[in-house]
């Protein structure tokens, strides 16, 4: 029984090391090398990532900044929205834009819109907000002041034959709760029965009687809450 020849190679002297050896070296140096510019290739596009991050927080940082700038220049926002309709059961289109018209034989301007309704009509809050001043006037009879919760805007409620029960000054009204009855009372004229209904825009400091009128008919034409 002969045994098997060995598988050709098996029996041969195992190759000289030095060249693989020589070759490993080769190889590890040129593991070193690759190792050594892929550190720094990420260490310069690491660099150039910071830079290119400082450069990018520099313009946000500038654009904030122009933001807040452009925010403290701008008018102040612009007016209310979502008004109620001030006297339940008059519909929206029966509003007419009386603002400006002449009062008193030319000495003053309207400065506001007169609904006119049935006397005892409920007065309703157009928005929300706490009731400032419970006031009577000369010209405006018995009247309310509510201001808005953010103080920026004062409603005004005149000619009013009475106040909800609940009404007094401190008190918060919800938008759309009766806070008056529709009158003649002031300057409207006996039987003249309407709300006079006025909106100003106040700075933080104003008083109830201060303030800027603006024109209450596109916002309540706008409001879309037809009654
Ligand atoms: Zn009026």
């Amino acid at each position: 029984m002969t045994e098997p020849a060995p598988a050709v190679g098996e029996g041969a002297p195992p190759a000289p090391p030095r060249p693989r050896s020589r070759i490993r070296r080769g190889a590890r140096r040129v593991g070193w090398f690759t190792v050594a510019f892929v550190a720094m290739l990420a260490i310069a596009a690491g660099s150039m990532i910071r830079f290119t991050g400082n450069s990018e927080s520099d313009s946000r940082g500038e654009t904030v900044v122009k933001d807040v700038i452009a925010r403290a220049n701008a008018p102040r926002a612009i007016t209310p929205t979502g008004l109620t309709l001030p006297v339940a059961g008059v519909k929206l289109a029966a509003l007419t834009d009386t603002w400006g018209q002449s009062r008193a034989g030319g000495a003053r301007t309207h400065q506001g819109i007169d609904i006119m309704a049935s006397g005892g009509a409920p007065v309703v809050a157009a928005a929300a907000g706490t009731i400032e001043k419970v006031f009577d006037s000369a010209a405006g009879g018995h009247t309310l002041y509510v201001r808005s919760p953010d103080r920026r805007w004062m409603y005004y409620y005149a000619h009013l034959a009475a106040y909800a029960p609940a009404v007094r000054e401190g008190a918060k009204v919800a938008a759309g709760q009766q806070i008056a009855f529709v009158g003649d009372t002031g300057n409207a004229g006996p039987g003249n029965y309407h709300l006079h209904f006025g909106i100003s825009r106040m700075r933080v400091g104003d008083r109830w009687w201060q303030g800027e009128p603006l024109n209450p008919y596109p916002l309540l034409v706008g409001s879309g809450t037809a009654r």
